[in-house]
């Protein structure tokens, strides 16, 4: 699997990445070429089209991706985002949906929780659906609701009932899937500028009308759908930031090498290799966090603390490489040409999305630890 990944990459090299970051363009034909490969379909089971791998196998997709150079934010929620279909749909929606999922004609790579007005705390969104006979009439809006433009669905969570009457505050929210390509103007889209090319857009929802046949599972209870997919997430993007530390990593060794100042190669001088082994060590243990976690999930037991422990260790990792990388290239680091700042800006969005790391500590300090809760 790292070396069919290692194949398609080496088709798109780092000049590549470079001219979309520069154009903020869309990498087509990467996707299409994952795509047609069946790479993105990877979670999805046989008996709806694809080819039932597990999480280590899709771990190894997109830490090959990011370790290449690539970026796999671009596709990498058409593996998951189909999961909370696929564990909380009715029957007659995962025939309708998971098979053209799998072949890559339809792209659920939509999914829109976050809000202006709520941050981190989801409970506090907004975006109502109400019931009106045989569809849900929404109203509101969400922000940073990345790959809208390149999705036929997009996966929602609104209010359906109002927080203060809800029974608890985590109940009340339901899922759904929106057609976009039905919504017309009511789901107007306005891109929001960012430091990295990652087509993520703010949308007001006006009179967005679902058919009540489009909720997933039951209503009130999309909250919980919603997190079950979490530990995917999780784990997913953790092994993309395995794959940015290890291209940090890969590449400063061997720019340490061959870089000669002061007649010798400058990674001769501790002050050069020692950032970069401490570096490596961090990546090695957030990759054996990653693992173990992996074979839980792929094993069906629990690993919420797990997979947090794994994002959060892999992005810091990440982040310490990209650092590192930075001060072992000198002045190179910045020039657009060696691909470091490009990556070095990608690698920072994984300490604040999906879920920001100061809400990874929380948890495990009152999940784990048993520490009081502080919000
Ligand atoms: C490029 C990009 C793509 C994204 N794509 C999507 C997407 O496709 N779909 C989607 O739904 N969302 C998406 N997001 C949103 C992302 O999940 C949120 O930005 C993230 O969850 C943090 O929310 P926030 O930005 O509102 O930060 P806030 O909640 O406002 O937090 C701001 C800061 O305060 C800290 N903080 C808040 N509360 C506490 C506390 N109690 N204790 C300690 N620290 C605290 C946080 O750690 C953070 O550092 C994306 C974001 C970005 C930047």
């Amino acid at each position: 699997m790292r070396e069919q990944i290692r194949g398609i990459c080496a088709r798109y090299p780092s000049e590549y990445w470079q001219g979309l970051d520069r154009e903020r363009a869309y990498p087509e034909a990467f996707v299409d070429e994952l795509t047609e490969g069946g790479y993105l379909a990877c979670l999805v089971p046989e008996e709806y089209g694809g080819p039932g791998l597990g999480m280590a196998e899709a771990a190894i997709i997109l830490e090959e991706i990011n370790r290449s150079g690539g970026n796999a934010a671009a596709c990498h929620a058409q593996m998951y985002t189909m999961g909370t279909l696929l564990r909380h749909g009715s029957a007659e929606q995962k025939t309708r949906w998971l098979p053209g999922i799998a072949s890559g004609d339809l792209r659920l790579q939509a999914f829109a929780v976050t809000e202006p007005n709520a941050g981190s705390d989801t409970t506090r969104i907004s975006t109502f659906a109400e019931r009106r006979g045989d569809r849900y009439v929404v109203n509101g809006q969400k922000v940073f609701i990345s790959r809208v433009q390149h999705s036929d669905l997009m996966v929602l969570l609104a209010r359906t009932t109002p927080r203060d009457q809800a029974e608890k505050k985590t109940k009340g929210m339901s899922v759904f899937v929106v057609d976009l390509r039905d919504a017309g103007d009511q789901v107007r889209v306005r891109p929001v500028g960012t430091m990295i090319n990652h087509e993520t857009n703010e949308l007001f929802l006006e009179d967005l009308e679902i058919p009540a046949e489009n909720r997933i599972g039951e209503e009130g209870e999309g909250f919980r759908y919603i997190l079950s997919g979490m530990n995917a997430e999780r784990l997913l993007l953790a092994s993309e930031s395995i794959g940015d530390a290890l291209f940090f990593i890969d590449r400063s060794t061997r720019y340490a090498g061959e870089r000669v100042v002061f007649d010798r190669p400058i990674g001769q001088n501790q002050g050069i290799q020692f950032p970069i082994a401490r570096a490596y060590m961090h990546t090695q243990g957030a990759i054996a966090i990653r693992d173990g976690a992996v074979s839980l999930y792929d094993a069906g037991e629990p690993c919420g603390p797990e997979a947090n422990m794994s994002k959060y260790l892999a992005s810091e990792a990440a982040w310490e490489a990209a650092n590192v990388a930075m001060d072992t290239f000198g002045g190179y680091g910045m020039a657009e040409e060696f691909g470091i700042e490009r990556k070095f800006r990608e690698a920072r969005l994984y300490l604040v999305a999906p879920v920001a790391n100061n809400l990874v500590l929380s948890f495990v300090a009152q999940h784990v630890l048993g520490l009081p809760r502080s919000f």
